[in-house]
């Protein structure tokens, strides 16, 4: 099992990353609950949402929130905020091509975590999340989009293309790809985050069938954890 993390992320004091396909499917609680265990995480005091490819967001200010947020039914929702963020809990998002996209202040007193599929993505959740979290704190945030599928995969018909601005888009032939990083910054620095503290995985989760799982390579259900959690 191996974690694909922003070294950033971790010198904060904050864990988190995406665990690798080696932890198996990650939509099994059980499997989600002993891969956090071999990293330290204790998964009883990890959220979970049920996700929509919305642009809903669950807000945390306290760990009394977090101890009366339902567990069943799961509530539907792509983003977590945690502002600030009670020590001793995290919140997980799973994916399979989607970008888990994780922000947070350097000082790990406020971080966020969002799933977000292409449909996520156009509907500017990345800038509604980035925004909500500018509302909440002074400090510069940092962003980091882990694995998921990129523009050498991420073929799509018109429909979709139409969906994001020109310049996101990568013509090969007839075909056209969506630059999914590319998107992300716009989005990201129109909400105010400095372009330089924006860092996107270029790993793909399509074409490294070892580590990731991947929707549109496989078409199975499987899926993988992103978490973040505070000791
Ligand atoms: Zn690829």
């Amino acid at each position: 099992m191996k974690i694909f993390t922003d070294p950033r992320l971790l010198q904060t004091g904050l864990v988190g990353g995406m665990i690798s396909r080696h932890g198996g499917d990650m939509g099994d609680f059980s499997l989600q609950a002993r891969a956090l265990d071999k990293v330290g995480v204790p998964f009883g005091k990890i959220v979970h949402f049920h996700q929509t490819h919305s642009t809903r967001m669950v807000c945390f200010s306290s760990e009394k929130e977090l101890q009366s947020f339902p567990a069943e039914p799961l509530q539907e929702a792509d983003a977590w905020l945690f502002s600030p963020a009670p020590a001793g809990w995290g919140a997980a998002v799973v994916t399979a091509d989607c970008v888990p996209l994780f922000l947070w202040t350097q000082d790990a007193s406020a971080w966020a975590l969002a799933h977000c599929g292409w449909r996520g993505v156009a509907a500017k959740l990345p800038l509604k999340l980035a925004t909500a979290f500018k509302e909440k704190t002074n400090m510069p945030l940092f962003a980091w989009a882990g694995p998921h599928i990129q523009p050498c995969c991420f073929e799509v018909q018109q429909d979709t293309a139409q969906e994001f601005p020109l310049q996101t888009i990568i013509r090969r032939g007839q075909k056209q790809f969506v630059d999914l990083n590319a998107a992300l910054r716009l989005q990201l620095q129109q909400a105010g985050i400095p372009p330089e503290n924006i860092h996107c995985s270029l790993d793909c989760t399509s074409c490294d069938k070892e580590n990731f799982f991947s929707w549109r390579r496989d078409h199975q259900r499987n899926r993988l954890l992103s978490f973040v959690y505070k000791p």
